[in-house]
């Protein structure tokens, strides 16, 4: 009942993509309860994240204070006690903090600006992440600058800039509403985007024709036309067969091609080596099921396509994302109510983040930094300068860097790459050699267990400014409490750092900040600060009044002659093939109760009450044959490392597949898996490797 609370505060769940809205309730200076309330994407609707998974803002680690490393700290390692800081840090003013900040980031620079590099947050708002991204470009005058986005769908991106000129989600998720047949593919929605499953439900319940693809059996199934259960790492081989049966069949939408696509030829030229009879091997589906889909998809009247980081976190990611755009283009299902292409973003403001320039080959609405017009157009809003117009390195290159010892001090808001990077060991070590560590968070999180110096920040909850979602829609976020102690906003601790390397910011309000954007990116037209008070805005707007385009590309795409392109994709084995030594395949992803590294989920306490354990899944059968009852402990191995974990049983995992959540330090994942690259996206394989288990 609102009279049994202070305030009521409207903000945007801190978690996933989906970007539900929720009302704060607070009594005496602390959320005490969190309800969905009707936002574009959630209509009311939150999963048990967004309704429980709030306390941790409240948790006793919560960072209060500035803090230096003690001169007489052990070495660094993943070594300090959360709840006993000073054995490692001796807690320090802002002005110490701040001072020691900007006098090692500018003996560095004088040094070599180029040894120094910065990861933003997709938790962070877009101004922030607008802010972080200014910050070493205009401060060290190179790209060298990441976030998560290249653990996630750098891949899908890269793809659909390639092939539809543009990297975000050509429909909305609530247009299946309007679809006829959907595929979800790579993607766990029920666990990872929870509120957007139930959309998916309600679409089969209304008659619509679900096709599920993943290697493991994936919640949704229970809804599905077809599941799909392909062979991990097989993607490009099925899905060349379903577009072959398509092209053999005469499936395609001959108008829709002629019209707004180029190098069809070549795509149905290559598609001819990939019958279903061949790539039935290689994939383990029967051709009579990939024909089935094949009709299915290519019958409907409007198809939706959605994929998640099964598709993109492959040395193939590129390659599978090109595949599933080539089969929405030749099936007509881009740029018309329901359908379209969305992989489904992680991180609840990784498509903010990602528009906001925090990536190292593109500025703001990714627009290159190759090109001299651009760059001009941002140091002119900038104050002059220039910076370089090589693009920078990306997570993983930057710490194989650190670790080569090229780059010697790093500013890491938000992020936890000690956790999330691929062969985390690799990652630690790296972070131990560091001259600077900078790090700005809410909690000691495994990287800040390295840092030199860590800056209290505030989490989403506190703060004021934008974040925008999976659809492209732009929310306010609002402060419902303070942050605690001396935290800060983060967007006003990165203004204070640069203004002490001697930039010349001066930044009052975070609007400011949004109107400074909205200069050089034209996806914010027609979308201001005064309007965000009361809407949610989804990008484009055609104008002042209009809410927002759910679907993009109707009229042609942002590419030469405004078509689209087939690029054609062949088939790439996994980097680390299973062998004698290292028999099974694991793959790695989040549960529905823990987000990510842990660092906030864990700290709440209905969420870690409900998964309080690090756990991994495995076939009963292969449980059997390894004599090992569920809840016993087994070792993980692989050629990076070993860790120790609780197996359950999961009858819809392959028998020679285990399935590993990334969210438990104690036993953590990033261990294990492998650090190779797609070319393209530079994203690692998280989701193949070759890894032995054994009953301990
Ligand atoms: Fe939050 Fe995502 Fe759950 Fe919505 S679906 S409540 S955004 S975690």
């Amino acid at each position: 009942d609102s009279k049994d609370y202070d305030s009521e505060t409207e903000s945007v769940c801190p978690f996933c993509g989906v970007g539900c809205k929720v009302s704060l309730k607070v009594k005496d200076g602390k959320v005490k309860h969190v309800e969905g309330i009707n936002g574009p994407a959630n209509e009311g609707r939150l999963c048990v994240k967004g309704r429980f998974g709030f306390d941790y803002i409240h948790h006793p680690h919560r960072l209060t204070k500035p803090l230096i490393r003690r001169d007489d700290a052990p070495a660094k390692g993943l070594n300090v006690d959360p709840g006993n800081l000073s054995t490692h840090f001796r807690e320090a003013t802002w002005e110490e903090a701040m001072d020691l900040a900007g006098k090692g980031l500018m003996k560095l620079r004088d040094e070599d600006p180029k040894s120094v590099a910065g990861f933003g947050s997709a938790k962070c708002t877009n101004e922030e992440a607008y802010l972080f991204q200014k910050f070493i470009r205009q401060g060290f005058k190179h790209n060298n600058v990441d976030h998560c986005t290249r653990l996630c769908h750098a891949s899908s991106v890269a793809a659909l800039i390639e092939n539809v000129g543009s990297g975000a989600v050509t429909a909305t998720f609530n247009e299946i509403e309007n679809a006829d047949v959907a595929i979800v593919i790579g993607s766990n929605p029920i666990e990872n985007h929870p509120v957007a499953a139930t959309y998916f439900k309600q679409f089969t319940k209304r008659g619509g024709k679900l096709i599920v693809m993943d290697p493991r059996g994936v919640g949704l199934r229970r809804f599905a036309t077809e599941m799909v259960q392909f062979r991990p790492g097989a993607d490009v081989s099925m899905l060349n067969a379903i577009m072959n049966v398509i092209v053999e069949e005469e499936l395609y939408d001959s108008q829709y091609i002629q019209r707004w696509t180029e190098n069809w030829e070549a795509e149905k030229e290559h598609l001819k080596q990939f019958t279903p009879e061949k790539m039935s091997e290689i994939c383990g589906i029967e051709p009579d099921q990939l024909r089935r889909v094949a009709r299915i998809f290519a019958g409907g009247n409007a198809g939706l396509i959605f994929w998640g980081m099964g598709i993109s976190q492959h040395i193939h990611g590129t390659d599978n994302s090109r595949c599933l755009i080539s089969l929405a283009l030749m099936t007509g299902n881009v740029g018309k109510p329901g359908a379209g292409l969305h992989p489904l973003r992680g991180q609840n403001n990784v498509q903010g983040a990602s528009d906001a320039g925090l990536i190292p080959m593109f500025l703001p609405d990714y627009q290159t930094v190759t090109s001299d017009d651009v760059r001009k157009s941002f140091t002119d809003v900038w104050g002059g300068g220039d910076f370089s117009n090589e693009k920078g390195l990306t997570v993983t290159e930057i710490v194989d860097q650190a670790y080569a010892g090229n780059i010697k001090g790093m500013y890491i808001q938000g992020e936890n790459p000690a956790m999330s990077d691929p062969d985390a060991d690799h990652a630690r070590e790296a972070f131990a050699k560091l001259e600077l560590m900078i790090v700005q968070d809410i909690f000691l999180t495994e990287t800040a267990n390295y840092a030199d110096i860590i800056l209290p920040a505030s989490a989403l909850y506190e703060k004021n400014g934008t974040v925008s979602n999976t659809n492209r829609q732009v929310q306010r976020v609002r402060p419902a409490v303070a942050p605690p102690g001396e935290a800060r906003e983060d967007w006003k601790v990165t203004v204070e750092l640069a203004r002490r390397i001697g930039l010349p910011w001066d930044y009052k309000d975070v609007s400011e900040v949004f109107n400074e954007m909205k200069l050089n990116m034209k996806s914010l037209n027609n979308i201001t600060w005064e309007r965000l008070e009361t809407e949610t805005i989804t990008y484009p707007s055609l104008h002042e009044t209009d809410p927002g385009q759910a679907i993009v590309f109707g009229d042609g795409f942002p590419r030469p002659e405004g078509r689209a392109r087939f690029t054609p994709a062949s088939v790439i084995p996994p980097d680390e093939a299973p062998d004698a030594e290292y028999p099974m395949i694991m793959t790695t992803g989040r549960q529905l109760e823990h987000w990510h590294t842990g660092s906030m989920t864990r700290r709440s306490l209905v969420l870690d009450a409900v998964e309080p354990e690090a756990n991994c899944s495995l076939n009963p059968r292969t449980l059997k044959l390894m004599g090992v009852e569920p809840g016993e402990m087994v070792r993980l191995s692989t050629r990076r490392g070993s860790i120790e974990i609780m197996a359950r049983a999961d009858r819809a995992i392959a028998e020679d597949m285990v399935f590993v959540p990334f969210a438990y330090v104690e036993a953590a994942a990033n261990i294990l898996t492998n650090p190779a690259l797609d070319p393209y996206g530079k994203i690692p394989e998280f989701k193949f490797s070759a890894v032995k288990v054994e009953k301990i």
